[in-house]
């Protein structure tokens, strides 16, 4: 028994073994094995979620062998992929194939599956997260049974399964709805926060990706705004390489690695930091193919809360955060991560029939977020905030149920599917009840 850590280093297990399966009927048996021999089972993906969301004692099932496309359609887009298969690889097959995601979040290291289950998002208002990309999944049930479903066949399970917190089976395959290949306009710049939270509205309809990064403890942000070139479009040329080298690997991890040690060990830097940090990072344009834009490299280890919150009531969240910062002598190095995308209909998205906002909050790998975090919990309460699954919080299956008004459906499913609990753990216990 080995020990498996999160990418974080926030959450570790050992489980009494590890299963490689390649190909569905593999899975199956894994599955029926662990069943057979009363232990739990748990699929896991990159390790990139900060919850405790894939830990098990039991069966660690790791798709990364069952990898690679199945079928492409060119001519409609859909995509068959194998589950396992990690964003990065896919990108580079797409690309292959001219096409693309036409949305991604801020990492490409995340597996198929594991994206999936815990409602991974990018920004755009026009475009939901992940899930409301796809069009069908292949899923392996607690019994062993190999289930496809869609809009048609299996609906329940295609709604719930979709954002299925690896509670109902394990996704063998995913079919993705794709789009011809495309490149990105990138524009970047510094800006002060209260202007941009005036004319939030124009930032974010106007432009197909806005993102912003706030500094805490300063009225400075980092703004993203992506333009979407036409399919065929080749115009614009991709940051030189010092460029690239100096923004995102020196000031953004090289030196951020730096400054967060020296704020983490003395917290009355963080001020300066913060302050001198938020001009650093000069205004630039590049245009990129899209998945290279949407994905940047992460070397400094942190931990993560994130929440989706009714887009108006963003100025409300930060301006409340603000306060607790100033009042709670809490210092933070991180920026805080502001991004919003379009409803989609899966039953435990964070984007279920919302358009929402998204409040990320992060410190250190070393520092304890807990009253920062906790904090940053009470203020999104308010505001019927519902939870990233893969990002830190606290919330529990009867406040869940207010957020999440299809949350008894899929507990209805679970209890059909995995009335024994072959996938369960903690978490899930937290998050759905025993
Ligand atoms: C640096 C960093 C940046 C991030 N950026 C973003 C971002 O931009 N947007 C965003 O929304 N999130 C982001 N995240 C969160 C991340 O996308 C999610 O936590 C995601 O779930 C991680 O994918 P993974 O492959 O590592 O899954 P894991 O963490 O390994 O697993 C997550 C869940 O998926 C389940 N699972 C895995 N494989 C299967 C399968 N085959 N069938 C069923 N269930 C399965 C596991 O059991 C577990 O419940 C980021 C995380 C990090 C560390």
């Amino acid at each position: 028994m080995s020990t498996w850590t999160n990418w974080s280093g926030n959450q570790s297990c050992r489980p009494a073994r590890v299963a490689t399966p390649v190909g569905v009927d593999e899975v199956a048996q894994v599955m029926t094995d662990a069943a057979r021999d009363g232990m739990r089972v748990k699929p896991i993906g990159a390790g990139h979620s900060f919850t405790a969301i894939g830990l098990t004692d039991g069966v660690q099932v790791s798709l990364d062998a069952h990898s690679g496309l199945v079928a492409v359609d060119r001519a409609s887009g859909r995509v068959r992929v194998r589950s396992g298969t990690r964003l990065f690889d896919l990108n580079a097959l797409l690309d292959a194939q001219g096409l693309a995601m036409a949305n991604l979040g801020d990492i490409d290291r995340q597996s198929v599956a594991g994206a999936l289950s815990t409602g991974t998002h990018g920004t755009g208002a026009t475009l939901p997260g992940l899930a409301g990309l796809v069009e069908a999944l292949e899923i392996v049930t607690p019994d062993g049974r190999v289930r496809r479903c869609d809009r048609e066949q299996d609906p329940d399970l295609f709604h719930a399964a979709r954002v299925g917190l690896g509670a109902l089976g394990i996704v063998t395959e995913v079919t993705l709805a794709c789009v011809p290949a495309f490149r990105i306009e990138a524009r970047e710049e510094p800006a002060v926060l209260g202007a941009v939270l005036t004319d939030l509205d124009e930032h974010v309809d106007a432009h197909d990706h806005f993102e912003m990064f706030w500094f805490p403890h300063t009225d400075r942000v980092l703004t993203k705004h992506n333009r979407r070139l036409a399919p065929g479009d080749t115009s614009g040329s991709a940051l030189p390489r010092w460029r690239y080298l100096l923004d995102d690997q020196l000031l953004a991890n090289g030196l951020f690695e730096l400054s967060c040690r020296l704020a983490s060990r003395v917290p009355v830097t963080t001020l300066p930091i913060n302050a001198v940090a938020s001009r650093a990072l000069s205004a630039r344009t590049y245009t990129d193919r899209s998945h290279r834009v949407f994905a940047s490299p992460r070397t400094v280890r942190f931990t993560e809360s994130e929440y989706a919150v009714p887009r108006a009531a963003l100025p409300d969240v930060l301006r409340e955060l603000d306060r607790f910062l100033e009042r709670s002598g809490e210092r933070v190095a991180f920026p805080v991560e502001i991004r919003f995308a379009a409803p989609d209909d899966a039953w435990l998205s964070t984007g279920y029939e919302r358009a929402n906002a998204y409040v990320a909050v992060h410190h250190y790998r070393t520092v304890d977020p807990r009253r920062y975090f906790t904090g940053f919990e009470q203020i999104v309460a308010a505001h019927d905030g519902r939870p990233h699954w893969g990002k830190m919080h606290t919330l529990g299956v009867e406040r869940l149920r207010e957020l999440y008004p299809r949350l008894p459906d899929v507990l209805r499913l679970r209890d059909e599917l995995d009335p024994d609990r072959l996938l369960g753990n903690d978490y899930l216990t937290q998050v759905l009840g025993a």
